[in-house]
């Protein structure tokens, strides 16, 4: 629902009630509405998967945006109460009934408040929440690279001798489509070397899911980016490492900085929305600030810190991680520098949201802020606690190119594979899963840190650095004496 809420259209109707009042009000009901034991009984009737219909409460938000959906006497029942539903939320906040049927429209965020739904009917109220279905698929899409990164996760380079088939990524497409999977993030390896990248896409959206391309942007020409205009991509992300050319060579070998800038112009002239992404660490940690400045000289639209997780050939630069002091000064810089910038500053550090709730800011999720604020509203950390920092295993899990299903790109443990197994099934009883969404059993300051339920900690760095999925993340300055540990650890050849 608080993605309704951040669509830029419903705040111009009613310039007097702005996102950030809206978002009270929301979280406000949202919060009263899951502590009444009779609206849950109604939400469990509502999102109940009928045997005649298919998934009730996608029906119910199609036939409340007027499509004329044949359904069942149920399913018509939980319509009426669907609306019923819908229309007290929409007139506490105060938005226009016809900007939310419109969202309504779009299956992204139809499907996505679906999940959320149905994983509070099937889960339970928790803070954070865990979907029914995993809203986000992040798809290595092939191990192959023209680049040949010191940080790459994937290890990429050559192909893997068993990547899926373009016949079989397209049924796997439909296998994402057919669980109710909103948006899949296609990255890499390079996803453009792939021949039938563009065939993948389409499917994508013949199966009315959103999607996105993370690229080194060095292959990334007009006509592609036209073509990813032309099937509705959402977001593209470039990935650079230095404002520099000798920064961003040294890291990302071979001569590639300047045609990933010329891909980050096509991008931008292509009227997709633009993040660039840049992996901090020693290597250009003094050098952030230039590069917020070429991101926002080139037109981009977002920068994403992008969180150094020493797994894939990351393993080999372990000491090139940022100290807990450095990432918490990027980190602050960031909240600082929001004021000032154009451009929108995230991360995939879910510590941000600890930062952001330690100074003036808000973010609902370390990747996203949602303004200034003065006063701390209960009903706001309530919401910012319900959407829950670290997202793996509760919003997104990801997937290999030859169909393995992990929980983050970072984190290299399988949990089956696609052409196998379930996807639902997975999601719902893979062991690993419910570890990670179990934050009461972490250890090291991310248990009983305040901040547990914004942030979470990044589960891949806990991983890397213990082998265990419930560790501490020791990037965190909460966490400084587990890092010392590493320290010393990586003095008696860690190798762990
Ligand atoms: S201790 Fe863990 S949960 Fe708390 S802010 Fe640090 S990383 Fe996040
Ligand atoms: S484990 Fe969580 S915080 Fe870390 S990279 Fe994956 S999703 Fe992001
Ligand atoms: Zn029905």
């Amino acid at each position: 629902m608080f993605w309704i809420l951040k669509q830029k259209h419903l705040t111009v109707s009613r310039p007097e009630v702005n996102s950030k009042q809206r978002a009270e009000t929301m979280a406000g009901l949202i919060e009263k509405w899951l502590r009444n034991p009779l609206l849950r009984k109604a939400l469990k009737f509502c999102t109940k998967k009928c045997s005649k219909c298919g998934r009730r409460i996608d029906l119910c938000l199609k036939r409340y945006t007027g499509k004329n959906e044949e359904v069942c006497i149920e399913c018509k029942a939980a319509s009426f109460l669907v609306g019923k539903i819908l229309d007290t939320v929409i007139e506490h906040i105060g938005i226009s009934k016809y900007e939310v049927m419109k969202n309504l429209n779009d299956p992204m965020w139809r499907k996505g408040l679906s999940s959320v739904l149905e994983g509070i009917a099937y889960y339970g109220p928790r803070k954070p929440f865990t979907g029914y279905v995993p809203f986000l698929i992040v798809w290595n899409f092939t191990k192959v690279c023209n680049l040949r990164c010191k940080h790459c996760y994937e290890v990429a380079g050559k192909p893997a001798h068993n990547e899926l088939t373009r016949e079989e990524a397209l049924e796997v497409v439909d296998k994402m489509g057919e669980a109710g999977v909103a948006y899949v993030a296609i990255s890499g390896g390079e996803p453009l070397v792939r021949p039938d990248f563009f065939d993948v896409a389409k499917r994508i959206k013949e199966n009315e899911m959103a999607f996105s391309l993370a690229t080194n942007g060095t292959l990334l020409s007009k006509e592609k980016a036209k073509k990813l205009k032309d099937l509705d991509c959402l977001y593209i992300q470039v990935s650079l490492d230095g404002a520099k050319p000798e920064t961003h060579n040294t890291f990302r070998g071979r001569n590639s900085f300047e045609r990933t800038i010329q891909g980050v112009k096509n991008a931008v002239k292509s009227d997709i929305k633009v993040g660039i992404a840049t992996t901090i660490t020693e290597h250009n940690y003094k050098e952030v600030l230039e590069i917020i400045d070429l991101s926002e000289k080139l037109g981009a639209d977002i920068f994403m810190y992008y969180n150094f997780i020493p797994t894939g050939r990351g393993r080999n630069i372990l000491n090139l991680d940022l100290s807990p002091e450095k990432r918490e000064k990027i980190l602050n810089m960031l909240v600082n520098q929001m004021k000032e910038r154009k451009i929108s500053l995230l991360t995939t550090a879910p510590q941000f949201s600890r930062v952001c709730s330690e100074s003036s800011f808000f973010s609902l999720t370390h990747f996203d802020t949602f303004g200034q604020t003065k006063e701390k509203q209960n009903s706001v950390e309530f919401l910012a606690e319900f959407v829950g920092g670290c997202g793996t295993g509760r919003l997104y899990f990801a997937l290999e190119p030859n169909g393995d299903m992990t929980p983050c790109v970072f984190l290299p443990i399988k949990l089956g594979n696609i052409k196998e197994n379930d996807i639902l099934d997975v999601w719902h009883n893979s062991e690993v899963l419910k570890k990670i969404r179990n934050r009461s059993e972490f250890w090291g300051f991310c248990q009983s840190c305040k901040s547990r339920n914004i942030c979470g900690g990044c589960r891949a760095r806990a991983y890397a650095y213990f082998k265990d999925v419930q560790g501490p993340d020791p990037g965190c300055i909460y966490n400084k004496r587990y890092w010392i540990k590493v320290q010393d650890c990586k003095k008696n050849n860690f190798s762990g």
